[in-house]
């Protein structure tokens, strides 16, 4: 799984900070979750191959979120696209696009279909064979939801030296492979847990901007390998939390300790501050395994 960083800035794009994106590549699938104004240039900045994305995910609708949306969708259009693109968003987003589209006289020639939100309670909207997506309700001036991405467990892995040892022919590969039982060349059977190695520990990503502090989110992403979680402010400025429904990141990394995660990364900055170092001082004497989200960087998760 791999999060590249588009924009993690809050209110205005500025020369050189960008409005909330973020491309998930995870298990063959490109999720973009949210789209802030100059999301298309800094997916062709950081060269990703983005008509391969199929499914945005778009917390809410305040203009720092979604305004690079419409430009993307138009953008899909004059390039030929042709397949699919899935919209998962608060309940209101297919009006607002649509008009758009409408105005313009620019409807899309590829099917571009939403799923528009409006529950209190998480729910699955996504879901594969190896991927699922979960809503995270969080607590903002406007309807909002979190993320949670979650791998799958994938299947267990052929163990090529017990293969070998037990002289097991190639044809077998494919059932050991879906879970049978291998013949040795003696012509004794073996078990397939002997044939086979535990597949890697399934992965998982938590998005939460923007919120106030919201407890009751910990047990949904309880674990979770990496949490980005917004934090707007500085204690110094925690009195604009209430009313602006936004996290301190003192806030963020008491949320991170209480859900065990193994990383907490920091994001959704007011341009208010001059160093963002400040930010990690803040939440380091909480939770330890912290990182600052920067525009471009790339976190493996
Ligand atoms: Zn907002």
């Amino acid at each position: 799984m791999r999060l590249t960083i588009l924009g993690c800035y809050s209110a205005t794009p500025r020369s050189l900070t960008n409005p909330t994106s973020q491309l998930l590549e995870i298990r063959n699938h490109m999720f973009l979750i949210d789209c802030g104004e100059g999301t298309q240039v800094q997916l062709r900045k950081q060269k990703l191959k983005f008509s391969r994305i199929k499914h945005v995910f778009i917390s809410h609708l305040h203009g720092d979120h979604f305004f690079g949306l419409p430009g993307l969708v138009s953008t899909f259009r004059l390039l030929g696209r042709e397949s699919e693109l899935h919209i998962y968003g608060p309940k209101g987003i297919k009006e607002a696009i649509t008009l758009l589209l409408k105005l313009g006289d620019s409807w899309t020639n590829y099917p571009l279909l939403f799923h528009e939100l409006n529950s209190k309670e998480s729910e699955l909207i996504f879901e594969d064979d190896k991927v699922s997506v979960r809503t995270i309700p969080l607590n903002h001036r406007v309807y909002t939801n979190g993320f949670l991405f979650e791998e799958k467990l994938a299947p267990r892995v052929l163990d090529v030296e017990a293969v070998a040892k037990y002289g097991i022919d190639k044809s077998e590969f494919r059932n050991i492979k879906n879970g049978k039982a291998g013949t040795a060349k003696s012509g004794e059977s073996i078990l397939n847990s002997d044939l086979t190695l535990d597949p890697p520990k399934p992965k998982s990503y938590a998005f939460c901007s923007d919120t106030a502090y919201k407890e009751d989110i910990v047990p949904l992403i309880k674990n979770v390998d990496l949490l980005y979680h917004e934090s707007t402010f500085l204690e110094t400025e925690e009195h604009l939390c209430a009313k602006t429904k936004h996290s301190t990141a003192s806030a963020a990394a008491r949320i991170a300790k209480m859900a065990r995660v193994d990383k907490l990364v920091l994001g959704h900055y007011s341009t208010r501050y001059k160093s963002l170092e400040l930010f990690k001082e803040e939440a380091q004497p909480i939770f330890s395994n912290v990182e600052l989200a920067e525009d471009g960087k790339v976190f493996e998760i």
